[in-house]
């Protein structure tokens, strides 16, 4: 059954390759791109299945059950265009010409000098080289820098300042995961990637850990009332457990010395392990306190433009720390 998900994919991506992509570079004299044009439609077909699969089965989960009615569309359009540029490509394209030539320079550098890649999966030779034990321990390790990467977005000011731009929404659905300032979109891709080579995840392994990870954070923002039980709340990150981690309730005096909770993108046990874990919440609303009018009715932009020129701006006059 697998093999056959895997062969048809196969098929379609090189069939997207040959039929679409390669034609268009070579009408553009851009051959010398065709290898990482390749892995760009492998992504861009993952993409097209994601976003079918986030619109039918979580849409249709979201119209059985949503947590909260639906009141401002026009914030949920945007999200989705927050989620067509990250999912299908665009991002990742600017990042191959912005930020990739960097990465190669350093990884470069870092070979020539002797400095090697950790390669977690020779720690038990027999048993740590299994295929679903390695991805096991790199998804566990990814998670957990994810977990502290959370973290430092709501601890430091000028971070919170970007990561505000993902909080502002007041109107939570399966689109919103993708609702980040471009900055730090980079800056996590950036994390994201020299982890993947400090510790030698094999390629084929690191997009299934970004394809996993990127469905629950869907799943996880959904407008949905659905538990997982007792015990599955606290396997997997629910709708309700990060729902409250949205909760438009924090302020300083309510947010705790973390200045929030429920930071952990997959599994829960983050959370638990560091003191920051709140089960039995309810479904909160969704937004920051300085939204609500009697706070000051800040203003964190509606459309796409005015949410990341906000951002830039918070950033630069940063001084104290976010809540
Ligand atoms: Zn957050
Ligand atoms: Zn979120």
């Amino acid at each position: 059954m697998i093999k056959t998900a895997e062969d048809l994919f196969d098929s379609a991506h090189q069939w997207l390759f040959e039929a679409i992509v390669q034609p268009v570079l070579f009408d553009l004299g851009l051959s010398a791109f065709l290898e990482d044009a390749f892995d760009g439609s492998m992504w861009l077909l993952i993409g097209v299945l994601q976003i079918i699969l986030i619109a039918v089965v979580f849409g249709s989960l979201q119209r059985w059950r949503p947590a909260e009615p639906v009141v401002d569309r026009q914030q949920i359009r945007i999200d989705i265009f927050y989620t067509l540029i990250h999912r299908l490509g665009l991002f990742r394209l600017v990042l191959f010409f912005s930020i990739q030539p960097i990465w190669d320079f350093l990884f470069g550098q870092a070979s020539l000098h002797g400095i090697s890649t950790f390669h977690v999966d020779q720690i038990w030779p027999g048993v740590t080289d299994i295929a679903w034990v390695s991805l096991i321990i790199y998804i566990l390790i990814f998670d957990l820098v994810d977990y502290f990467y959370h973290r430092a977005q709501h601890r430091f000011a000028w971070f919170w300042s970007l990561h505000a731009v993902h909080h502002s929404q007041r109107q939570m659905t399966m689109w919103s995961d993708n609702r980040n300032h471009l900055l730090d979109s980079v800056l996590r891709s950036t994390v994201f990637v020299l982890v993947a080579k400090l510790i030698g995840v094999p390629p084929g392994q690191f997009v299934l850990i970004v394809v996993l990870t990127q469905l629950v954070e869907s799943y996880s923002h959904a407008n949905i009332r659905l538990s997982f039980g007792k015990v599955g709340e606290r396997f997997l990150v629910s709708p309700k457990f990060h729902r409250y981690h949205h909760s438009i309730e924090y302020n300083e005096s309510t947010a705790g010395p973390a200045r929030g909770h429920n930071f952990a993108v997959l599994f829960p046990i983050w959370d638990i392990l560091f003191g920051t874990a709140r089960f039995n919440t309810g479904y909160a609303k969704t937004g920051i306190h300085d939204q609500e009018p009697d706070a000051g009715s800040r203003d964190y932009g509606r459309s796409f433009l005015s949410q990341q020129w906000l951002g830039l701006k918070r950033m630069i006059g940063s001084k104290t720390a976010g809540f």
